[in-house]
């Protein structure tokens, strides 16, 4: 469907179409368009806009993941079909390798985001291993790559399920989300959550990364209480 530019919904329906074209090829799945509706009711309640404690989270999202040992970006089926562009930009500009992620089992679709992702410029692809696992899940998704996930000491894991996320972290890994829901356990177990449209943010973590690395290191850690960011996301929320 071609949207037109000055349709007063463009942005919404042109990302809309972004994962219709991810579930037409392969990369999204059905489940993953009802995870989107979700965020979209976020979003629309929050005004469709970056606010202030979105701001701050990607400030110290973007030092933790240039201050980390081995981070790395796990990517999902939504994630890709939205945002597949700046996650390859974000690899390179940390560096940080790529590492497909997905919640729904399927070895069809892991391997179709592999060729999108290298399709896209990806040099390095790390897909889920049966030897590898993080404790503390039982489903699909507590298989990891040894040189991702694994060994990570900061994982960079957009719009995220709870359960998972509780894992990582028990796993001693730093875990920094994408969430428009400030009340998901995701949002609340992450050591920083961005409440923000991923559509959105992945741009401004991207300039971000790059004014600071322009500065160079050492890259000092800011003041910044996850707590409090997601009170003020639900404040403006209930607002
Ligand atoms: P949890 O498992 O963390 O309690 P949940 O079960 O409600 O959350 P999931 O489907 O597990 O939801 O996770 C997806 C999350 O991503 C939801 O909180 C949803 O609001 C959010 N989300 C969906 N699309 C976007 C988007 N484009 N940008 C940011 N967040 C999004
Ligand atoms: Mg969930």
């Amino acid at each position: 469907m071609k949207i037109p530019k000055s349709h007063p919904r463009y942005v919404m329906l042109s990302t809309q179409q972004k994962l219709v074209r991810g579930v037409e090829k392969g990369i999204t799945s059905l489940e993953g368009l009802m995870a989107h509706g979700r965020g979209e009711s976020f979003d629309y309640l929050l005004g469709e806009k970056t606010h202030d404690f979105a701001l701050k989270a990607i400030d110290a999202a973007a030092r933790l993941l240039l201050k980390a040992k081995h981070p790395i970006i796990s990517v999902n089926g939504n994630v890709l079909a939205l945002v597949g562009k700046e996650l390859i930009q974000l690899s390179k500009a940390i560096p940080a390798p790529l590492e497909v992620n997905i919640f729904h089992t399927s070895k069809k679709r892991e391997s179709a985001m592999k060729k999108e992702l290298l399709h896209l410029g990806a040099s390095q692809v790390l897909m889920p291993s049966r030897q590898f696992t993080i404790s503390g899940i039982d489903h699909n998704r507590k298989y990891v790559h040894k040189e991702g996930i694994y060994k990570a000491d900061v994982v960079f894991v957009p719009l995220e399920d709870g359960d998972r996320c509780q894992a990582l972290v028990k796993n001693k890994k730093k875990v920094i989300t994408v969430d428009l829901n400030p009340k998901s356990r995701t949002s609340k177990t992450a050591t920083i959550t961005i409440v923000d449209n991923i559509v959105r943010c992945m741009v401004l973590l991207l300039v971000e990364i790059k004014r600071l690395k322009k500065k160079g290191p050492p890259y000092a850690t800011m003041k910044y209480n996850n707590g409090m960011a997601l009170l003020a996301a639900e404040k403006r929320l209930r607002s």
